[in-house]
């Protein structure tokens, strides 16, 4: 067997989170943690199909359910009614191409000035009109792209 440093730290993320750590699921989250591309389950499961034994479409769903419902992954809105997923779980900006359906990062530096920037008094005024409060505000800048 080869030695993964990352191995430990899954490990230790998982019971943080209290997540059952199988190697499956371990070999799942490695593979989303390290896609930047914001992938749905069946991009996740041709990634990773050839390399983790027995693994499904549907434990590919299952598990990335378990990962959202632990806080150890987010869900996005992708192309089509798709759906994809980030394990990165700050809150953040993305960029959504209407091209090709590419989902990028904001970076965080300015994300971050934008959702300080959005108007307190207006979403005050949002929760109060509505009778709904609002935990967080996500933010999806869709266009195209117009280099690279
Ligand atoms: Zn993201």
């Amino acid at each position: 067997m080869q030695k993964d440093p990352d191995s430990g730290r899954i490990q230790d993320l998982f019971s943080r989170h209290k997540l059952r750590c199988t190697s499956q699921r371990k070999g799942l989250y490695k593979a989303l943690a390290a896609n930047t591309g914001h992938p749905t389950a069946e991009q996740l499961y041709y990634e990773v199909s050839g390399h983790i034994p027995g693994m499904s479409l549907a434990t590919v769903y299952n598990t990335l359910e378990a990962f959202c419902s632990a806080h150890l992954a987010q869900k996005l809105p992708g192309q089509g009614g798709s759906t994809r997923y980030d394990a990165c779980v700050h809150n953040h900006l993305h960029t959504r191409c209407e091209k090709s359906g590419a989902v990028h990062d904001v970076p965080d530096e300015l994300g971050q000035k934008m959702l300080k920037g959005l108007p307190r008094t207006l979403l005050r005024q949002i929760e109060k009109e509505m009778g709904f409060s609002i935990d967080y505000v996500r933010i999806e800048l869709v266009g195209q792209h117009t280099s690279g």
